[in-house]
């Protein structure tokens, strides 16, 4: 069983205590399924080494909760899940990523009408049977069915983040068989995309008919979809499409171009080369006439013979970079290894699932010069901030502990919501004692534009605030933006030398990349952030780091690749 799998089931379980009106518990089946999703390790791997015991060691995991594990870990099944679900809609699941709708929501509909399945509330609300609920009404069937049509359409393509890992296996996997000598995945991966629908891997073997075999049969294949000569198609456990060529050496850049897309930078390519009389294709690119190859091997030998030099392909997307490549000025991106610490983190202090001690040592291995704890302020209530008075002993308890600490520089921090008023969730008094502030908007996403727009400028007034975290408050695929003049934003956080937060975790990567962007050209600085609730979060990094690539950043842009000495020249707060 894979750790989304087991986590998927605890999620669940969550959802169907919450259903039925139990407190806490929901709470603590929620941290534990995030600390199983975000493991580095398989979360079977350690049950079949330690078994229940094994399990009690990963953040968030107590006896209760690491029974039920055991249980579905070992046989497949769990008893307890299997009732909880007997009372309710099949399906919740998926019915609790629909915006607007929670557990005391889906039951009405299910007591209702019926109601067990995406599909179901779909027809309900297209026949106009939801409108007459009590609570609900015109607004919000529309905005259901606005919701419905979000998850259905992330439900086509997978988190960046879920992709990379199953990506790299693959690539692994087949890279080590002995008659193969290369594995490469291209398209939308390879640039780093939000999203993926499908991943395409180029390999180079002089043994076709194997790689099929091996690939075809692998054990986490569900289903095949195509099976040739040098090509087929599957369809994996975990609902990803997966497509494998075989392609022949001096083909190899040619294809990893041509299949790395995207389609507008391939388009303008061939149009390049058929106007310097060439002719380019997967195969390699050839004269125009009599068909001699010209290059193929590489990407680089193919730009070149172009006369360009070869973007990076997270910036392929005819976004200016082929004119850039053509006179030999494209960017120079950050690297994925440039960022010196992290500003952005929880902890069990307020909804984290590891403690002070276990993320600081992570941040340490990762090779940082500097973490800062960041829990959340007051008005977070379901994330478990803190009063004034107890982040006020919370810093020292961080300043203690950072004392004693050598290796990395220990920030105390908190992640300041910003109120609906434009005020922020704190006292100046205790706002500039902090070494790190990230502001944040958590609450009344639905506020007018102007409203948004002015609630977070008039916060990023205050003398205090270092980040604007997650700016734009988006969650892919489940929950648009909050409506704001991000030029207005933008402009306010620049003016007062406040850091745009790029925020890595999986479902947020909030700024996106066309901000970004945006965001350089008028002046603004960044910072790379996990925005990490556990140990392992901190490891979502590079998923930040391809999104501020993507923006065209260079090391420069972002303000967490400075070594600690120098962060007092953005962040007035911190003595070193
Ligand atoms: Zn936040
Ligand atoms: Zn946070």
């Amino acid at each position: 069983m894979k750790n989304s799998e087991a986590a998927k089931v605890l999620y669940d379980i969550a959802d169907l205590l919450e259903m039925q009106g139990v407190d806490f518990k929901p709470q603590a089946y929620r941290k534990a399924a995030r600390s199983v999703e975000e493991l580095s390790e398989d979360v079977a791997e350690i049950h079949r080494k330690g078994g229940k015991e094994g399990l009690k060691q990963i953040a968030g995991i107590g006896e209760g909760i690491a029974e039920k594990l055991d249980e579905l870990l070992g046989t497949g099944k769990l008893k307890y899940y299997d009732e909880l679900k007997k009372k309710f809609p099949a399906h919740i699941s998926e019915l609790m990523e629909v915006p607007g709708l929670g557990p005391k929501r889906i039951k009405l509909l299910h007591e209702k009408l019926g109601i067990k399945s995406l599909g179901d509330l779909e027809k309900a609300a297209k026949s106009h049977r939801i409108a007459s609920l009590p609570g609900l009404g015109e607004k919000a069937e529309e905005d259901l069915l606005k919701g419905i049509g979000l998850v259905k359409k992330g439900k086509e393509r997978m988190l960046l983040g879920l992709a990379l890992p199953i990506a790299r296996e693959l690539e692994s996997r087949l890279g080590s068989l002995k008659f193969v000598s290369r594995a490469v995945v291209a398209g939308s991966l390879r640039r780093r995309q939000e999203t993926v629908g499908d991943l395409d891997i180029l390999v180079v073997s002089y043994k076709p008919k194997e790689v099929m075999d091996f690939f075809t049969s692998m054990k986490d294949v569900q289903r095949i979809l195509a099976k040739g000569e040098t090509k087929s198609s599957v369809l994996l456990r975990s609902g990803l499409q997966v497509d494998v060529r075989v392609v022949e050496e001096k083909s190899f850049g040619a294809a990893l171009q041509y299949f790395s897309g995207d389609i507008q930078h391939n388009v303008k390519l061939r149009e390049i080369a058929i106007r310097k009389d060439f002719k380019l294709n997967e195969y390699g690119l050839f004269a125009r006439k009599g068909s001699k190859y010209i290059a193929g091997k590489t990407e680089e030998e193919v730009y070149k013979a172009l006369g360009m030099d070869c973007p990076e392909p997270e910036i392929r997307a005819d976004r200016g970079e082929i004119e850039a490549a053509a006179r030999h000025k494209l960017p120079k991106l950050i690297g994925y290894g440039s960022i010196k610490g992290d500003l952005h983190a929880h902890t069990t202090k307020s909804d984290g699932a590891d403690g002070l001690d276990e993320m600081v040592s992570a941040a340490k291995k990762m090779g940082y010069e500097y973490i800062a704890i960041t829990d959340h302020s007051v008005s977070e209530r379901i994330a478990s901030g803190l009063k004034e008075e107890d982040m006020e002993k919370w810093l020292k308890e961080i300043r203690e502990f950072a004392k004693k600490t050598n290796g990395i520089r220990v920030l105390a921090g908190s992640e300041v919501s910003i109120k609906a008023s434009g005020e922020l969730d704190y006292s100046d008094d205790i706002l500039k004692k902090m070494d790190i502030v990230v502001a944040s908007v958590h609450s009344r996403f639905k506020s007018s534009r102007d409203e948004m727009t002015r609630r977070i400028v008039n916060a990023l007034g205050s003398k205090y605030i270092d980040i604007l975290g997650h700016p734009t408050g988006r969650l892919i695929s489940r929950r648009e933006p909050y409506e704001a003049d991000m030029k207005a934003v933008i402009k306010a956080a620049v003016d007062n030398n406040i850091c745009l937060e790029i925020n890595s975790q999986p479902d947020r990567l909030d700024l996106k990349d066309t901000h970004v962007r945006e965001a350089k050209e008028m002046g603004a600085k960044f910072v790379i952030n996990t925005d990490a609730h556990s140990a392992a979060g901190l490891n979502y990094m590079e998923l930040g780091i391809a999104t501020a690539r993507r923006g065209w950043l260079g090391e420069k842009d972002v303000v967490s690749t400075l070594p600690l000495e120098e962060l007092p020249k953005y962040f007035r707060k911190i003595r070193v």
